[in-house]
């Protein structure tokens, strides 16, 4: 266990799991909104609390990929290659909807999206409950994951009944989620584990199909977005379009890139990028937050180099830029 959670912690978070209540919980990409992946009137508050629609799928927790029948149906030697290589871990494999599953977890699909998620809290849960957990990253819809149990606490409030504090996440950013229904693998949205990691234990390339056409949820133009506008330009023209806008009247958050460690930035908040992509992942969400909470309304940042890492910080800035379904829509 870690040093903020106990045995105790353990039990009530099981108890409310068993009663039908939704429970935060720590996991190594963000924190989730935990509910019994088996009770449909739980798995309706999941979507409520969260604003999500519900035709909008959650990824199913378990314990261990001993258990990976018990969910899906038909399961490939491809996944079971995957599961033992990346579980417990930030993969999420979509398979065939085993019939335990509701469709209420699946947002109505034949397939089901599972992972054994690589955080102590959350595998004893996992163990001491006994089934899936049912659990989405534990914001609102369509705002940033949440990566401390103090966010979660902030942004759901009331919402969830009880909320496991198992430290800030060590990874930072969502699961690589890959669909191993076809008959070619392939990457449905880029996360924690790498394309490159992924394709040399398969030792072939990996399909990534145009995210556009794809229709998961994760993937919609504007998503961990926070409340500032974010504009996206090329590393060398950060400052300058950054000072620019601080000039003509924004709060700018710039995030720095390394190239411009040490240079002065007329703007009103300044988060250095780290230079290890690890250290950007596990910090990505947190920064965007306190540009936020410091009050910026314009964030000015640049595309990492979309390799290893790279690839899912690329994906997630470019969704948090992404066009804004309304300026009033509910966070
Ligand atoms: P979130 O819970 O917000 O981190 O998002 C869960 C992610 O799981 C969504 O982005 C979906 O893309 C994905 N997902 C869950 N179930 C499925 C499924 N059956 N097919 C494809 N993607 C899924
Ligand atoms: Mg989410």
């Amino acid at each position: 266990m870690t040093a903020r959670t106990s045995d105790i912690d353990i039990d009530k978070a099981v108890g409310v799991l068993c009663a039908g209540g939704l429970v935060a919980l720590p996991t190594e990409t963000v924190y989730g909104l935990g509910a019994n992946a088996e009770d449909p009137a739980a798995l309706a508050r999941v979507f409520q609390v969260k604003g999500r629609p519900p035709s909008h799928p959650l990824i199913v927790h378990i314990g261990g990929a001993e258990h990976l029948d018990n969910w899906a149906e038909d399961v490939p030697a491809a996944a079971r290659l995957l599961a033992e290589h990346f579980w417990p871990g930030p993969l999420t494999l979509v398979l065939r909807r085993g019939r335990r599953v509701p469709l209420e977890a699946t947002g109505g699909l034949q397939t089901v999206a599972v992972r054994v998620p690589d955080h102590p809290v959350a595998l004893a849960v996992l163990a001491a409950f006994g089934g899936g957990i049912a659990a989405p990253s534990a914001n609102r819809f369509g705002s940033l994951s949440p990566t401390t149990a103090d966010h979660v606490r902030t942004e759901l409030g009331d919402g969830v009944d009880f909320v496991l504090d198992g430290g800030p996440c060590q990874v930072g950013v969502e699961s690589t989620i890959v669909d191993v229904t076809g008959d070619v693998p392939s990457i449905l949205r880029p996360g924690g584990v790498t394309r490159e990691d992924l394709e040399a234990v398969l030792g072939r390339p990996l399909a990534i199909p145009s995210t556009s056409r794809v229709r998961v949820p994760g993937q919609h133009p504007s998503h961990y977005a926070p409340r500032a506008r974010v504009v996206l330009v090329e590393p060398e023209k950060v400052v300058a379009e950054a000072e620019l806008a601080q000039d003509l009247g924004h709060q700018v958050g710039v995030f720095l890139p390394t190239s411009f460690a040490d240079a002065p930035v007329r703007a009103h908040a300044v988060v250095p990028v780290p230079a290890s992509m690890d250290a950007y992942a596990r910090g990505l969400y947190g920064f965007l937050r306190e540009l936020d909470q410091r009050g910026c309304d314009l964030i000015v940042a640049s595309l990492p180099v979309e390799e290893g890492l790279g690839l899912a910080l690329a994906n997630r800035l470019r969704r948090a830029a992404g066009p804004r379904p309304s300026e009033t829509r509910s966070r």
